[in-house]
């Protein structure tokens, strides 16, 4: 599973600089959830083919009080969610009586962490660093955060721990259960809906042990369908241990919605698509995961509100229209079976094999229907096309001068292939490749 990296330190000691640097200053993924603080961010990031992700902090000043105190008890949360700690204090500033509270703080968590020695850059760094060996931590990098040096190689080292897994698109069993999980904010209804889409039906569970940070996996059957529902609001866990509320979490529902096939994704009818949706629903399709959107509490929304809300939602999720869309109730049960049909088409389309005489074919005739635009005074030519993956789908077209294929065209091809080919509830990728 995907490593998690926190950041933690004191105000101003390069966090966000360094969060920066390893998200590219692409936004944070998740930002400002109620329930969490506006101080801490999540970002997705690679080094070399090894993703993970990277959660900033508001930072520790050792003194907790007031809003420093609210600012801790985040770093903590932080720290309790990553696999490994990366422990930041600045060069220029020297050793802070506030990092040695910290570094205590991190003794006592039980959780990997590296010593960062931040903002060398234009200085000596031997002097630099010897003034935190006495914070008695071996494991030193120096990075300056701001030029971005040794930042790869610190996390490539600290990655090292964590090696990237196998494929599993190749592994046959990876296959054998429909993947399924239930993602939303807070309170949209998600544990309401587990319970339904459970209760329907003589559910052979056998629940696998997880920390709070993991999801519940829940295998059963269905109408002769082996499912594996990944239950990112730790409902069982719940029945089985105490009521209480399970914390959400942005990690675990990163997480699980990698490893899925198929991603519900929850909201509340009543609150429509707010930015946090909007956040969770980029993130699938990034991953290209097979998608269905669940709008909950419809029972409570006015008859004469419907329209308006449909019309709104089919508006703002033009990127997503590859989903079905349906409108329940979670609590009444209304419309929950009719998800597993969504379900069932979203995982098929995303893992059919796809035969490479029909990829061909559909290409020569919807260049024939519309050929790709000169530019230049030359046009592209797309030859031929094969399967390249599956779960999304990826179709390899072949052709000279592909590089010079527009967007547009792109995605005239992909709705095409969606069209002919019955692929419904999984994003399609097309990728060109050129032999001139
Ligand atoms: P945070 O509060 O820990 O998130 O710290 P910031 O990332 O906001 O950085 C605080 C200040 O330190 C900013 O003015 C940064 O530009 C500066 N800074 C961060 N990294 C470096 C570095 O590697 N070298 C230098 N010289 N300044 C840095
Ligand atoms: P979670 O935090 O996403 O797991 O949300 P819960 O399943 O705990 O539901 C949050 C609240 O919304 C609870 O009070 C539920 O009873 C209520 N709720 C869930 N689904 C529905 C629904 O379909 N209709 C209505 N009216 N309330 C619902």
């Amino acid at each position: 599973m995907i490593p998690v990296i926190a950041l933690v330190g004191r105000p101003n000691v390069g966090k966000s600089t360094l969060f920066n640097q390893l998200t590219r200053s692409r936004d944070a993924l998740v930002a400002d959830f109620p329930g969490l603080t506006r101080d801490r961010k999540y970002g997705e990031a690679r080094i070399g083919n090894q993703p993970f992700v990277v959660i900033d902090t508001g930072g520790i000043s050792g003194d907790e009080e007031g809003i420093d105190h609210e600012m801790a008890e985040q770093s903590m949360a932080a720290i309790e969610e990553a696999d490994v700690v990366l422990f930041m204090v600045d060069a220029r500033e020297g050793l802070n009586a506030a990092d040695d509270s910290l570094a205590r703080h991190l003794r006592q968590r039980n959780k990997p962490f590296h010593l960062v020695v931040n903002k060398i850059d234009g200085i000596n760094e031997d002097v630099a660093t010897s003034d935190f060996f006495s914070l008695g931590i071996t494991s030193m990098y120096s990075i300056a955060a701001s030029h971005g040096r040794g930042v790869r190689q610190m996390i490539e080292d600290v990655l090292a721990e964590f090696p990237p897994e196998e494929p599993r698109e190749e592994d046959e069993d990876y296959y054998k259960s429909i993947r399924v999980a239930v993602v939303g904010r807070p309170n949209v209804g998600k544990s309401t809906l587990v319970n339904r889409l459970l209760g329907e039906d003589r559910v052979v569970v056998y629940d696998q042990p997880g920390t709070t940070r993991d999801s519940i996996y829940i295998d059963y059957q269905r109408n002769d369908k082996d499912y594996t529902l990944i239950d990112t609001a730790g409902v069982r866990r719940r029945k089985n241990v105490k009521q209480t509320v399970e914390k959400f979490s942005i990690v675990k529902t990163l997480k699980a919605i990698d490893d899925a096939h198929v991603v519900i994704l929850v909201m509340d009818a009543h609150e429509g698509l707010v930015e946090q949706d909007m956040h969770l629903l980029g993130h699938c399709i990034e991953k290209g995961r097979g998608l269905v959107l669940a709008v909950n509490k419809w029972d409570g929304v006015e008859p004469d509100q419907r329209d308006w809300i449909k019309t709104e939602l089919s508006r703002r999720l033009v990127f997503a229209e590859y989903a079905d869309t349906h409108f329940i109730s979670a609590l009444h049960g209304t419309g929950v079976g009719h998800l597993y049909k969504s379900i069932n088409a979203a995982f098929d389309s995303a893992t059919r094999k796809l035969n490479t005489n029909a990829l061909t074919r559909i290409l020569e005739d919807a260049v024939f229907d519309h050929n790709p635009p000169m530019i230049n005074g030359r046009r592209p030519k797309l030859r031929y096309a094969h399967a390249g993956g599956q779960n999304p789908p990826l179709i390899v077209i072949h052709g000279n001068q592909t590089g010079k294929v527009p967007a547009s065209y792109q995605r005239y091809l992909e709705k095409i292939y969606r069209r002919e080919l019955d692929l419904v509830g999984t994003p399609v990728r097309i990728e060109f490749r050129t032999s001139d």
